[in-house]
């Protein structure tokens, strides 16, 4: 497997979480960055595990350190960013990184790592998408609401990407991921 940057990215509830969660149970050389955001935490969710979870002053602390690799607003509220450091180990260390991350950081990544695989998980339809978002009801119905209008821009930035896999049966998408990785 070669040692490189796959960024993952894709509409609201396409399932990017299940499929990444599969790709790094098939293959113990991939490793997931753990990202920071400003978000609360949603219950279950770990401090250092899902998500660095940061103040805003602690978030914009990291961005004037130059410390984030890329990051970027999501659904017109919180910050999310990829922390610079524990990329870059991984990367020495030899194994591959995936950055599960929003369009407008995958467009910052392809700018400053050019070799980076982009991989965009589209849905097999939007009603399907729109399906999944209600069906997950972690949000209210006013943000499930922003996530959708999200998702409409997103979709259209499909063609930035390298590669496009449909998330139809995780499973079978995991693999088409990880194939692309090791091409
Ligand atoms: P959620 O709030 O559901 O955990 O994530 C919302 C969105 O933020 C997802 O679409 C996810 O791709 C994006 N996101 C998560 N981490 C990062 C990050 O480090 N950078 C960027 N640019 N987007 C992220």
């Amino acid at each position: 497997m070669s040692n490189r940057l796959t960024v993952i990215a894709g509409p609201t509830a396409v399932g990017k979480g299940t499929v990444v969660r599969q790709i790094l149970e098939k293959n113990r050389t991939v490793r997931l960055s753990v990202s920071a955001t400003t978000r609360v935490p949603r219950p279950g969710e770990q401090d250092g595990v899902d998500y660095f979870f940061l103040s805003h002053e602690e978030f914009d602390q990291m961005i004037e350190n130059g410390e984030m690799l890329e990051y970027a607003v999501v659904h017109g509220v919180n910050k999310y960013g990829t922390p610079r450091k524990p990329v870059q180990e991984a990367l020495n260390k030899g194994f591959q990184v995936v950055l599960e991350i929003d369009i407008q950081g995958a467009r910052q990544v392809k700018k400053s790592m050019p070799d980076a695989l982009l991989v965009f998980i589209a849905p097999p339809s939007w009603q399907e998408l729109e399906r999944r978002l209600a069906s997950r009801a972690t949000e209210s119905t006013e943000e499930q609401k922003r996530r959708l209008e999200t998702a409409r821009i997103e979709l259209m930035a499909q063609s930035e990407f390298d590669e496009i896999v449909i998330n139809e049966d995780v499973a079978k998408c995991a693999d088409e991921v990880l194939d692309l990785m090791q091409a």
